[in-house]
């Protein structure tokens, strides 16, 4: 019988590719090489499953934006080998990258599915196993043309597929780990897995290949906004030479103080040549700068919108369109605008 799909699975790191070792009595990272072995549930998809494994493996709260590079290399070498890939990876900043790798794809026609786990895979109430069984089911699942029904960068988690740019891990004891506030579930696994076709973002063109950008300038600094802020502290973010975009974490529908040494240095910055993007500190909602005259001021100084974007969303954006060769006015633009599914206006 031939295989059906077929899949790479990437193991960057973290709590899911552990297991006990009696020797130590302590978790240790397993060999993905024996993947079958260890979750033979896989073998009954009858799929062909590689897997390669990063030397060394990443705690993901280590993970660098070249670690991104490396990810998208490896899936541009084997695009044309593999139906779907999955990405196995530890939870604390699985946000950040499934956002970052949205962006570095351009023109996604297969599946590239992110997820972890809260318990390693080797214990007995883990969530590992059900997380990679489902996650590469659906980096498998094609329609009656062969075409992927998925193909994203999405997160698996908690029997929810979600666009990878739009969500946020918001528990680190609970099984549901992640969210995605401002967009439903891609798809939900029950009995089966029940697919929302009509929110998935599907390719202009099948046949075409994929543009793997690689190139990102992580000049970008993230503010965020409290009560009783100073201005040193908005300075020292704002005007700092090596920051040539600032994230501003504002409250609301994108609000922030009034006072006028803050709008100052705000006009200062823009004067600059930096980027501000206004996103809301909320968990869900958007930036509506038009409500209220503290917004307005905000919108006035020159501050652009973000709209419904999470904040690792908006970095990940921001480190992708300052590594391009477009101008502040192009990033602006392209910074309101929809690229990946990543922001609703
Ligand atoms: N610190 C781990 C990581 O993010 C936690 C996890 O895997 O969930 O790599």
């Amino acid at each position: 019988m031939s295989p059906k799909s077929s899949i790479l699975l990437i193991y960057t790191g973290g709590t899911i590719g552990m297991k006990e070792d009696p020797t130590i009595q302590a978790l240790r990272p397993f060999d993905f090489s024996q993947i079958l072995a260890e979750v033979p549930e896989l073998r009954k998809f009858a799929y062909k499953i590689d897997a390669v494994t990063f030397d060394p493996l990443i705690d993901s709260s280590d993970i660098e934006p070249q670690s991104w590079v490396t990810l998208v290399e490896l899936i541009e070498q084997r695009y044309d080998s593999y139906d779907g890939f999955v990405i196995l990876h530890g939870t604390d900043t699985m946000a950040y990258s499934a956002s970052a790798l949205s962006f570095m794809i351009e023109g996604l026609t297969k599946p590239v599915i992110l997820t972890g786990s809260q318990l390693p895979i080797g214990m007995p109430r883990t969530d590992g196993k059900e997380n990679l069984i489902s996650a590469v089911e659906i980096a498998a699942a094609k329609d009656e043309e062969g075409h992927a029904l998925v193909p994203e960068v999405c997160i698996y988690f908690d029997n929810i597929l979600m666009r990878g740019n739009r969500t946020t891990k918001v528990n680190s004891d609970h099984f549901r780990a992640f969210r995605s506030e401002n967009l439903p579930p891609l798809a939900e696994a029950g009995i089966s897995i029940r697919y929302n076709t009509g929110i998935i973002l599907k390719p202009e063109d099948w046949t075409s290949t994929p543009i793997f950008h690689k190139s990102l300038n992580t000049n970008v600094s993230v503010l965020k906004i409290h009560p009783g802020i100073t201005p040193q502290v908005v300075r020292g973010i704002l005007c700092a030479p090596e920051s040539k975009a600032v994230i501003l974490e504002t409250y609301g529908a994108g609000n922030a103080p009034s006072k006028e040494w803050f709008l100052d240095m705000i006009k200062e910055a823009v004067a600059m040549g930096k980027i501000l993007l206004n996103v809301t500190q909320c968990r869900a909602g958007s930036v509506n700068m038009d409500i209220y005259a503290t917004g307005k001021c905000l919108k006035e100084a020159g501050i652009v919108s973000g709209y419904d974007s999470t904040t690792e969303s908006a970095l990940a954006k921001l480190f992708f369109l300052m590594g391009t060769d477009y101008d502040n006015t192009q990033r602006a633009a392209l910074l309101e605008t929809d690229l990946r599914g990543e922001i609703t206006k």
